[in-house]
């Protein structure tokens, strides 16, 4: 019996879910079934959704981490 590959983790999956962005098979944890998007995609779609957002909060980000000088 094969089992199927996830291409984001690289690990046999039970069961895949294509990618409706990308194509790639991604297994159950590396990705949202339900929008049918592997982890990638995803993340490329939140960033975007919470860009407006992130931009104020980001001073703050920056300076918890120290500049390289
Ligand atoms: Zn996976
Ligand atoms: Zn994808």
């Amino acid at each position: 019996m094969t089992m199927p590959i996830c291409e984001i983790c690289g690990m046999e999956a039970i069961k895949v879910t294509e990618c409706s962005q990308c194509e790639s098979k991604f297994c159950d944890e590396c990705g949202d079934l339900k929008r049918n998007l592997c982890y990638d995609c995803v993340g490329w779609e939140d960033e975007a959704d919470n860009e407006s957002d992130d931009d104020v909060d980001d001073w703050n980000d920056g300076w918890d981490s120290s500049e390289p000088n």
